[in-house]
């Protein structure tokens, strides 16, 4: 078997392509999102965040929204005529005050987070009637200054009030429509009205349009950031999951097993005589075989929980979430014909002639006695026999516990 027997490389972008398969935001930033919306998983944690991160920073701007409202208040009290001045008092300090009173107080909640997100595309649209209303009072008082208000307040929807695009753009739709409503209603002159609702236009498109262009820069970042941090999860070579995020995944899926009371299963999966391999074909050869095993070992373990790392070295690991028994053994059995399938020559190995790889599996019901060390470790003793055995083969290994039941899966019991 020469050096150049490589007829099975990857080709470059195939590791890559593997990590992009796994990644919503990749595949997100790719696609694109030009109606500001996520596929459904990733827009559910992007609003998540978002409301999370943007709390203090609304509360802020909510206080700020009650102290121009406090200083418009008297600023009408001081220059309206007698008229209009209850009503405008009634609307700002008795409504518009109070409304934005609880969605400060709404901030506070311990889940905030939750509720204001729904909250808020409610309280905009009405914070802006009640402004129309003293706007349109005030005009049929003579008063025509008031409708900057309008235009301040639809401002103030599309960037301070913690409203996405949609949800701004929407709130000011509402309130143009309503500003054209009550301006009828009110039987204010026609070419006033006309005139204000088109500046009134205006000032929504310019809103408008900053308002994409932010949340297109707000949700590039979010997606960013988590191809980013999905990266950092990730072996170089292999595009697997890499032994850090391995020693959390395992710390999550224990507690999460052991909250729940089911079963955790444990495959240390090690490349047999990788030493000889990487001494007769190179270690370029070596690396582009890794690369394949790690490919085969994530068909082999499909399931939405199941989880594959590189270990170390030439080892790698396999952790699925409450399996059955015969899911674990289909598992370990559908490694070693996937390996097999790959007929990666192997010039020197005593196990086969292609490359082959033992397996030691450890299944137990973590509980509170029982620590994530011990796991691996029975895994680990349990490859370690599959080496003895003669490799190319598995060797499960269960601890006794009254949670599992036993059936025809035996302790220590070689399947080769
Ligand atoms: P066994 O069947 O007992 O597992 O024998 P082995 O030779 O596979 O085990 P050993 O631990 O003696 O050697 C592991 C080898 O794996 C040594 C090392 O050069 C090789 N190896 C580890 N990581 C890499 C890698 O990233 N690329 C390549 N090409 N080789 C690696
Ligand atoms: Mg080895
Ligand atoms: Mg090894």
């Amino acid at each position: 078997m020469g050096r150049d027997d490589a007829a099975w490389a990857l080709n470059p972008d195939e590791t890559q392509q593997l990590l992009i398969d796994e990644s919503a935001a990749a595949r997100q930033l790719r696609a694109g999102f030009p109606w500001l919306r996520f596929e459904d998983d990733l827009e559910r944690e992007f609003r998540r965040e978002q409301s999370r991160s943007r709390l203090p920073q609304i509360r802020r701007n909510l206080y700020l929204a009650s102290a121009l409202v406090a200083v418009f208040g008297l600023l009408n009290a001081l220059m309206l005529a007698e008229a209009a001045r209850l009503a405008a008092g009634a609307l700002l300090f008795g409504l518009l005050l109070p409304v934005l009173a609880t969605a400060i107080g709404v901030t506070y909640l311990g889940n905030a987070h939750r509720v204001y997100p729904r909250l808020a595309p409610l309280i905009a649209p009405i914070s802006g009637i009640a402004l129309i209303a003293v706007e349109v009072r005030a005009a049929q008082a003579g008063a025509q200054g008031v409708f900057v208000s309008v235009v301040l307040a639809s401002v103030y929807v599309y960037y301070l009030f913690g409203l996405l695009f949609y949800q701004a753009l929407r709130a000011n739709l509402i309130i143009w429509c309503a500003y054209l409503g009550f301006a009828v209603v009110g039987a204010l002159p026609e070419a006033q009205v006309f005139y204000n609702a088109v500046v009134l236009a205006l000032a929504n498109v310019i809103g408008a349009t900053v308002a994409y262009t932010f949340e297109v820069e707000i949700r590039q970042h979010f997606l960013e950031q988590r191809m980013l941090a999905e990266t950092a999860a990730r072996d170089g070579l292999t595009g697997l999951y890499n032994r850090r995020r391995f020693d959390e995944h395992l710390l999550t899926a224990w507690q999460m097993a052991q909250r729940e009371g089911v079963a955790l299963a444990l495959l240390l999966v090690d490349i047999d005589f990788f030493k000889r391999f990487n001494d007769q074909h190179g270690h370029q050869a070596g690396d582009e075989c890794m690369k394949r095993v790690a490919a085969a070992l994530r068909r082999s373990a499909r399931r939405p929980l199941d989880f594959v790392a590189r270990y170390g070295g030439e080892e790698f690991a396999v952790i699925l979430y409450d399996p059955s028994r015969q899911y674990l053994a289909d598992t370990a059995h559908r490694i070693h014909q996937n390996i097999a399938a790959l007929e990666i020559m192997h010039g020197d190995s005593a196990a086969a002639a292609h490359v082959t790889v033992s397996i030691g599996v450890a299944y137990v019901a973590p509980s509170a006695e029982r620590s994530t060390q011990g796991f691996v470790q029975l895994a680990d003793e349990a490859l370690y026999e599959a080496k003895a055995n003669g490799r190319n083969g598995t060797v499960f290994s269960e601890s006794a516990y009254d949670s599992l039941e036993t059936g025809s899966f035996r302790s220590k019991r070689h399947a080769g």
